[in-house]
């Protein structure tokens, strides 16, 4: 199988991309407002679609029921709109589910290339979406990015539009951080973050 590299991240010029203002006020998306979290952010707001929400909490809940609960993860695919320069407000719609991962254990997740192969293929099942997050577990340890997951977000992620979403799944409601970039381009961490999201709560 070959796989393409994805053309430069511009913003898709594609007819079936939603415009900012149609996913603001659209109800079936639940607004995330980072700049109450962070006094430095490059994301203003995260926009995500119920429907995310849901895959997310399923995905999770999926694995609940092992013994130990492993770490988990995917993708999320989304839109992004640049408001203002390094200034921007994106929308999760699409969660990828990391089903084939390398090797995975209660502390340790590695997604592998069949992973990859997988979100390459649903990405070009919808091409007017963009690669915007990517969402793993820590079962029992806290969300937040170790020193192996801030090396993924760097070289993967790197995109002053991308984030890392990190949910501890041993919590009662799932509580998640969502990471972002500052302006000088480093990387929100949860020293920087004045509180958690309940996954289970968003939808309140
Ligand atoms: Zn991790």
């Amino acid at each position: 199988m070959k796989i393409k590299k994805n053309s430069k991240n511009n913003k898709p010029q594609n007819t079936h991309q939603k415009s900012l203002q149609q996913i603001e006020n659209n109800k079936a998306y639940i607004e995330i407002d980072l700049t109450k979290i962070y006094s430095d952010t490059c994301i203003l707001s995260i926009y995500i679609h119920r429907s995310c929400i849901f895959s997310i909490l399923d995905w999770v809940l999926e694995h609940k029921s092992m013994e130990p609960v492993p770490e988990i993860g995917g993708f999320v695919l989304g839109n992004f709109f640049e408001v203002n320069k390094n200034v921007y407000q994106v929308s999760l719609e699409r969660f990828v589910p990391s089903k084939n991962v390398a090797y995975h254990s209660p502390v340790k997740l590695e997604f592998g290339s069949q992973s990859l192969i997988d979100l390459y293929e649903e990405k070009q099942r919808h091409p007017d979406l963009e690669l915007i997050a990517w969402f793993h577990t820590h079962p029992g340890h806290t969300p937040y990015l170790s020193e192996q997951d801030l090396s993924i977000h760097n070289n993967f992620f790197n995109k002053k539009y991308q984030l890392a979403i990190v949910l501890d799944s041993l919590t009662e409601y799932y509580e998640t951080v969502f990471i972002s970039r500052k302006k000088d381009h480093s990387l929100n961490n949860y020293l920087d973050s004045t509180k958690w999201i309940a996954w289970k709560k968003i939808l309140e």
